[in-house]
């Protein structure tokens, strides 16, 4: 059971926002807050929401050339059982897993991977923003290669593919979101790339992203979203992957992504898209919400939150999973102190 505080004033806000999760299965419950509060939680409402685990209705298939690599990958997605989660099957070897957990995550320049000793999965954080934003819960991701294909940049054939077959419930087991209990705040060294983080005030997760790049022809953008099967699809999904110019050139001049061209995703010139043309003025600051939705479902629950990022990375939206799993280890300090 998820366990939301409203902060006073905000229930009206909440009122307008539970219907859309009602009808994506989510169960609300409002209850006035227990006498054992302090003060301050006296001015709270408390809000209970879950829903039944979810998986795919029948598999499906992605094809497509890794960004990185430029090796082709076939990516099957599977129904798995509840309490599976989702999990990376490498069938090029011999179908070793690779479980999605924050611990499994390890350093990679502009991307997520994840590792369980020699095997690899790479540039996960797209599909992973898909299924966590349509509610899938629980899948294997057959692969025949390391990293996910690149696509159009977006997470648009995912939620294409997972949309031709639906989700359906595994009944009985509910989901255990991550959920925020307290505000923090993490930066990174340079203190440029920040991000706020709060517990929801809308029952899931609501994301914000600022984006700005100094110097560059990629205007200062913003965008904010609380998260449902229904933005996503509409707002999110297809907004892809940026990068400048001089970085495109750095990365290809070191061997990488020697096969992509600027149709593949959004190469930005001194004078903005090169070939190409954006989807929407602010697709940038949208791909950062995907990118971050993705990030944040590295615990393999659905996180529940609000995330208010400015120009932060991968890295760092990782460590705002971690930050949330460590303080849900930690003992609860008694509700009556004031
Ligand atoms: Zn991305």
């Amino acid at each position: 059971m998820l366990v939301l505080s409203v902060p006073s004033g905000h229930q009206n806000s909440l009122d307008s926002q539970v219907g859309s999760f009602l009808t994506n299965g989510w169960v609300i419950v409002l209850e006035a807050a227990t006498g054992a509060a302090s003060a301050a939680n006296n001015a709270v409402a408390k809000c209970v929401v879950s829903r039944p685990q979810q998986t795919l209705s029948r598999s499906i298939t992605v094809v497509g050339k890794g960004y990185w690599s430029g090796i082709e990958n076939r990516v099957e997605l599977r129904p798995s059982a509840a309490g599976s989660g989702v999990r990376f099957i490498r069938e090029d070897l011999g179908g070793a897993c690779v479980p999605v957990s924050l611990k499994n995550r390890i350093a990679a320049t502009k991307r997520t991977n994840l590792q369980v000793g020699q095997v690899a999965v790479e540039m996960v954080e797209h599909l992973l923003s898909a299924l966590s934003a349509l509610g899938v819960d629980c899948c294997e991701v057959g692969l025949t290669a390391a990293e996910l294909p690149g696509l159009d940049g977006s997470a648009r054939a995912y939620v294409d593919a997972i949309d031709s077959v639906g989700v359906q419930s595994l009944n009985g087991s509910l989901i255990k979101p991550l959920v925020v209990q307290s505000p923090f705040t993490i930066s990174d060294e340079s203190g440029s790339g920040v991000v706020d983080v709060h517990p929801p005030t809308t029952g899931g997760l609501r994301v914000s992203y600022f984006v700005e790049y100094p110097g560059s022809s990629i205007w200062p953008q913003h965008y904010e979203a609380i998260v449902t099967p229904e933005r996503y699809r509409e707002d999110i999904a297809g907004a892809r992957t940026f990068l400048l110019e001089e970085e495109a050139r750095k990365l290809q001049g070191s061997g990488v992504g020697l096969t992509v061209t600027t149709q593949d995703l959004v190469v930005f010139g001194s004078d903005g898209p090169l070939e190409n043309e954006l989807r929407w003025p602010n697709e940038c600051a949208r791909h950062k919400v995907l990118d971050v939705i993705g990030d944040l479902f590295l615990s393999g629950r659905p996180f529940r939150g609000d995330v208010i990022a400015r120009r932060s990375g991968h890295r760092l939206n990782a460590e705002v999973v971690a930050t949330v799993l460590a303080a849900e280890d930690r003992p609860v300090e008694a509700s009556g102190a004031s």
